[in-house]
């Protein structure tokens, strides 16, 4: 196998390229509802229970789906330990061939699945391009790493083997992995949970989020239609409850998740309540939300900083769990920086993630909508609103981009998740004291620093308890084998998504040691 490349994304700027994706959305539109089926062993069971529809123009329904009910749960999980006894067997090389097939699959329809997901999570062209790109790394990154963990299973370390004795380390697959997954990057994160469930030997069940059935459903395509057997992977469209069922099951050994802070906490709690019957311990992997500060010292450089705040804040409507909520600006620099800022707001285009222009589409729904709306108001009653954008448009669940200064430090804009446009920012003496702020919140999934001195550079990373911080730049758009991602304290596990070391949270480890001066050799 070559070595690991991440996909290249579209050249956007290239107008054949842009004609190439209006056509698939053209196609796209032209085709209809999609139906998305509960999807158990070789069994489909299509409904209409749940209905998917276009952010920004929610009277186009993009797909209805079915919903599972506790039988489909069931058999999913009964499907699941079938098909682990076989595919648990499969050697780490045929099962990374179906991956890459996979990636194949998905690289030959990447206009469509893009298309749909424009439509389905009213992401726009470039933010959905890349979801689907990173979707296609997981897949050849973790095939690769799954032949890398069997055939180096010591990871650097040889275990000593004395004269006498010989001593081996294998990894075995867990066995039943639940991956529960949000619907913000509609291909990629599910299909980067799955891909490593798979990879490592396990069954896998996915429980899509509700927002983004369609989008999910070609995840499970991709890997089907691509030689993995049926009771290898299932899938079960619902909202919920479909999740907490299969957290509760005993039949499953390890939960993928990946979402809000709260549902993963709950998952946690669930998680660790053994049933009776149940002989072993789930493992919980949960990367969860974050409130992303991004520190600007005195010394840095306007010009970069506004454009790459702006990029970090309100692409895709601020809805990545990495982008920026808080920026922690040096008394010297703030004033001129929020006026800069205010500047580049006002100015920001907002519209249907369908057109190429635009800045930011709408967010997911109306509760997304309003909840925004809630912190904005909030906001403005302790706070200053020193921009919005000027032109939003009315129809479909769009959310002014908005900066917000001068909140008192327990504000709730400052300390909650929004995951929308709405940014704030704070003044502060020091960037030992905008550590001190960072170091306060239980979240640390990502964080970012605007300065020219090598040494605040070290003292920040030194400092702040982020998974991946961003010096100079902005700070989404994570690369699978080049940033592996992922947070801490309250953010998530820790171990991180296209990185090193994240299958190892879907196997456990064996140790078979021999005695080779035994008597009584049998030839
Ligand atoms: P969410 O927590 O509302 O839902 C996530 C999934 O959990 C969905 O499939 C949902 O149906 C399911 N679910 C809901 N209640 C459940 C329960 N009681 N038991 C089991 N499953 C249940 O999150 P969301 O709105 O889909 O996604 C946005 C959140 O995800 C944000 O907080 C964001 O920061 C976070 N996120 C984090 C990362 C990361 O890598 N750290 C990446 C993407 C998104």
């Amino acid at each position: 196998m070559k070595p690991f490349a991440n996909e290249p994304i579209l050249e956007l700027r290239r107008a054949p390229v842009r004609a190439q994706l209006a056509g698939a959305l053209r196609e796209f539109d032209a085709q209809g509802t999609l139906q998305v089926p509960v999807w158990v062993g070789e069994d489909m069971r299509h409904g209409s229970e749940l209905i998917s529809t276009d952010p920004g123009a929610p009277d186009r329904v993009v797909a209805e789906a079915a919903v599972a009910t506790e039988a489909d749960v069931d058999a999913a999980l009964q499907a699941a330990q079938r098909g682990f006894t076989t595919w648990g067997r499969t050697p780490a090389a045929a099962r990374a061939e179906v991956l890459v097939k996979a990636a194949g699959w998905l690289r030959e329809r990447r206009l469509a699945v893009t298309a749909l997901e424009v439509r389905e999570a009213a992401k726009p062209w470039r933010e959905a391009d890349g979801d689907v790109c990173e979707a296609i790394d997981f897949l050849e990154y973790y095939a690769r790493a799954a032949i890398a963990l069997d055939e180096q299973p010591d990871l650097g370390f040889d275990l000593l083997q004395p004269p006498g004795e010989r001593n081996r380390l294998r990894w075995a697959p867990r066995g039943v992995v639940a991956v529960i997954s949000p619907w913000n990057f509609p291909a990629a994160i599910p299909l980067g949970m799955v891909s490593a469930g798979l990879a490592t030997g396990n069954a896998v069940i996915l429980k899509p989020a509700e927002q983004t059935p369609a989008t999910a459903f070609m995840v499970v395509k991709a890997l089907r239609e691509s030689g993995l057997p049926a009771d290898a992977l299932s899938f079960l469209p619902g909202e919920g409850p479909v999740g907490a069922r299969l957290v509760e099951d005993p039949r499953v050994h390890t939960i993928a998740f990946t979402g809000s802070n709260q549902v993963g906490l709950e998952i946690f709690r669930r998680a660790a309540d053994t049933k009776p019957g149940q002989s072993h311990l789930k493992r919980v992997v949960a990367e969860m939300g974050g409130k992303n500060c991004v520190i600007v010292d005195s010394d840095a450089d306007l010009d970069d900083v506004v454009p790459a705040l702006i990029k970090s804040a309100f692409n895709y409507a601020g809805q990545k769990c990495s982008a920026a909520a808080r920026v922690l600006a040096h008394e010297a620099i703030h004033d001129s920086l929020v006026e800069r800022m205010a500047g580049a707001v006002e100015v920001l285009d907002v519209g249907q993630a369908s057109d190429p222009e635009v800045d930011l589409g709408p967010v997911i729904e109306r509760e997304a909508q309003e909840r925004v709306g809630r912190y904005h108001a909030e906001a403005e009653r302790h706070g200053r609103i020193a921009a919005v954008a000027r032109d939003v448009p009315n129809r479909g669940w769009f959310a002014t981009p908005t900066l917000a200064t001068e909140l008192p430090e327990d504000s709730p804009v400052l300390t909650d998740e929004i995951f929308g446009p709405l940014l704030a920012v704070e003044r502060v003496r020091s960037v030992e004291e905008a550590c001190d702020r960072v170091d306060a919140s239980p979240f640390a999934l990502t964080g970012g620093l605007f300065s020219r001195n090598p040494g605040t550079v070290e003292y920040v990373a030194e400092r702040t308890p982020v998974g991946n911080l961003y010096v100079n730049r902005e700070i989404t758009g994570a690369m699978v084998g080049r940033q592996p991602f992922g947070g801490n304290r309250l953010s998530g596990t820790g171990t991180k998504a296209g990185g090193p070391g994240y299958l190892l949270q879907f196997v456990e480890p064996r140790v078979l040691t021999e005695n080779t001066v035994r008597h009584g050799l049998v030839v």
